[in-house]
């Protein structure tokens, strides 16, 4: 049996991962930060039992939890098989306006926190020689968008690290990639006004918002043996939103 570790995994697009990777078999770390609400409620509601799960509490922008984070996984598992570095916050402001801390905030979270885990999984996942890692960037990472200089920096940054990952670690048959998906259902974009997302909707080709569903998908065919020739990409799920 197969196992992963998901981080941001107690709603939105994480929890959905979850559950898809549940549903075909994995083992799951799941981590998240604050919500434990969300995170009871996919665990009693969503996860089959008959796999071994485990939840790690903890912040990923720390160093020493992210450490804590794959150190617990290793204890409990023989061997992680897939990392999502799913973790992400906004914190959106016009850059004119933006504060250090948002634009720390953002960083901290999305950029080195992805770093953290791929650091302390590393040696592991190359004494085991195998492993796959997905970071999950975003179609701004790729455009930019007004209003998330922090944002799209992360996940341009992410970009640039799946590359360099990809090719540090192909030798040990580990490999890397990022999905970038377009605006998708979640809290996340729930704060986004109505209008916006009616204007937003006007420029995607296939007329609609992507669900969770459509980046699991992705992510499924990215840690599966169907894909095991494809390592440094960017795989992008928008709709056609930029192409
Ligand atoms: P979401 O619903 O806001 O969920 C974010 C998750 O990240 C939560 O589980 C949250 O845990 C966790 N998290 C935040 N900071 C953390 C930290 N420091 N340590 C550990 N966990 C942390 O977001 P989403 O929409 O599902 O997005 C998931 C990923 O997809 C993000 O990387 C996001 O940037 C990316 N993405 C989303 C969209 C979109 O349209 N939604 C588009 C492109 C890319 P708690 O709630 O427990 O704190």
């Amino acid at each position: 049996m197969k196992t992963a570790i998901i981080t941001g995994a107690s709603k939105g697009i994480g929890a959905f991962i979850a559950h898809r990777l549940n549903e075909i078999g994995y083992n799951l770390v799941l981590n998240y930060k604050n919500n434990t609400d969300a995170m009871n409620e996919l665990i009693n509601n969503f996860i089959n039992k008959e796999t071994k799960n485990i939840v790690v509490k903890c912040d990923i922008s720390d160093f020493n939890d992210a450490k804590t984070l794959i150190d617990t996984s290793y204890e409990n598992f023989k061997e992680i098989d897939v990392l999502i570095n799913n973790a992400g916050v906004t914190r959106d402001n016009l850059l004119a306006m933006m504060t250090e801390d948002e634009f720390d905030q953002v960083i901290d979270t999305n950029l080195k926190g992805a770093f953290n885990c791929s650091r302390h999984i590393a040696k592991k996942m190359m004494k085991q020689k195998h492993g796959r890692i997905i970071n999950i960037s975003s179609v701004v990472g790729l455009m930019g968008n007004s209003g998330q200089v922090n944002y799209s920096a992360s996940k341009a940054g992410l970009i640039g690290m799946t590359k360099s990952m990809a090719r540090e670690l192909a030798k040990k048959n580990i490999l890397v990639n990022a999905v970038a998906p377009g605006f998708i259902q979640t809290e996340m974009t729930d704060k986004i006004p109505e209008e916006i997302k009616m204007n937003m909707m006007k420029n995607i080709p296939l007329q609609r918002l992507g669900t969770p569903s459509d980046i699991a998908d992705a992510v499924e065919f990215l840690i599966s043996n169907k894909s095991s020739y494809i390592t440094g990409q960017v795989l992008s799920v928008n709709g056609g939103f930029y192409m």
